[in-house]
């Protein structure tokens, strides 16, 4: 199937990959927590992981494992793990592989719950900067003897800033450091982790993915490139004698199965279901965003409008080379004498809501909600206006969509 196209092999990926009993073309869900070896020592091998096999299904099961086999083959990488939410990879990933003591290097515009997870690692005392990731110049200065790790997402939300992730795939090279990447917002069709050098891909299902708003989900993929040798955090006991697999042992041992925040098999089975569709809608809200941007940007009563397919985006080049295509996320600031609060309530098709990465249209005023804990000054830094509204954009028609927003800015200015 390599030599299939994208969605030729996603939606052939369940029967070929996960073989599934019956001729079924799905995995069937498979709820049991429990695993039965009529030989023991056969239990002891899988307990022991001489022998691969599942016991117990907060560390695994068959429906979790079939998703990873699919997430795994996507990001092309040597090996997947599923969790509950996108926040459960993310922290599950970092509380497994860092210490007290450590130091990473994050993103100054990161995704609000991770920017908060930030303060969880500080008060274990580990030392976080916070940097400008546009430049890997900023990412090389802030190198210190304990970096461990550089983490960023592609896009950021709501400003859609873009990371310099070629270069900070060479400075994490450079200095032997663990570059994990979240894609939440640029999945496999529209961007490539492994391509920039990136060791960990992290990323909420529940977005794209799913893409339905009716499931949670998150992964971690090892794309093979990072040495463990050079993690000085890989314990005894999950140095394995491949090497290339330390690093997901010990996410799998003391993440997924120690903190426990599992995929259920009935969310495996949706994430999967919606995968197949990836591509199609992708296209069809990056469409889509292009065109509501290019209106928004000639709007009367729109002051600025942040999507990177504009051509006055700051990083409009650097999105062009990296991603087939612009993404499906972008904000607006009104004019000082629109209403903003007001041009939400106006929409009618649109939803006020927040989530992202969803079939429907979404928007949400982004400082007075999910940036509201960070407060005046570090929404400053993150580029976030007191007015700022973010707009996920979906999959309806676009005519629809615009014709929403121009009723809605008719009825408020
Ligand atoms: C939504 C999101 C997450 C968290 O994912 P959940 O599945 O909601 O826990 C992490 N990173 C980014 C960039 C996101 O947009």
């Amino acid at each position: 199937m390599s030599n299939k196209g994208f969605t030729t092999r996603l939606v052939h990926a369940d029967r070929h990959l996960n073989k599934p009993e019956h001729g079924a073309v799905h995995q069937s869900t498979n709820n049991s927590v429990l695993f039965e070896y009529e030989d023991v020592h056969e239990l002891i091998d899988v307990f022991q992981g001489k022998k691969a096999g599942h016991v117990y299904s907060r560390s695994s099961s068959s429906s979790a494992a079939a998703l990873q086999n699919i997430i795994n083959e996507l990001e092309q990488g040597i090996a997947a793990l599923t969790f509950a939410t996108g926040m459960a990879a993310i922290s599950s990933a970092l509380l497994s592989l860092l210490k007290t003591g450590d130091h990473i290097i994050a993103s100054q515009y990161l995704f609000g719950n991770t920017r908060s997870f930030i303060e969880t690692l500080k008060a274990l005392g580990i030392e976080v900067s916070l940097v400008d990731v546009t430049e890997a110049k900023a990412v090389e200065d802030a190198v210190k003897p304990r970096t461990r790790m550089v983490f960023t997402e592609t896009i950021a939300n709501p400003v859609t800033q873009i990371a310099d992730l070629t270069g900070i795939g060479m400075v994490c090279e450079k200095h032997n450091l663990l570059y994990v990447l979240d894609n939440t917002m640029t999945p496999a069709y529209l961007f490539s982790a492994k391509s920039v050098g990136a060791s960990l891909v992290v990323q909420s299902l529940t977005k794209y993915i799913a893409g339905h708003g009716n499931v949670l989900g998150g992964a971690l993929i090892d794309t093979g490139l990072f040495n463990w040798q050079d993690f000085p955090n890989i314990v005894s006991t999950y140095q394995v004698s491949d090497i290339a697999q330390w690093g997901i042992t010990q996410i799998k041992k003391r993440g997924l199965r120690d903190i426990g925040a599992t995929l259920a098999p009935e969310s495996a089975a949706s994430i999967s279901v919606g995968l197949e569709t990836l591509a199609l809608r992708m296209e069809r809200s990056c469409s889509n965003a292009l065109k509501l941007a290019t209106y928004l940007h000639s709007h009367p009563a729109v002051k600025q409008v942040y999507y990177p397919g504009l051509a006055d985006h700051p990083q409009h080049c650097r999105a062009r080379e990296l991603f087939k295509a612009y993404g499906a996320i972008l904000s607006i600031d009104v004019n000082p004498d629109v209403d903003c609060h007001a041009l939400l309530n106006a929409l009618e098709l649109v939803i006020t809501a927040t989530h992202l990465g969803d079939t429907r249209t979404l928007a949400l005023p982004v400082a007075s909600t999910i940036f509201f804990e960070n407060g005046p000054e570090e929404r400053q830094r993150m580029g976030i206006g007191d007015t700022m509204i973010r707009i996920s954009v979906g999959i309806e028609d676009i005519d629809d969509i615009i014709s929403d927003f121009d009723n809605a800015f008719s009825m408020v200015s």
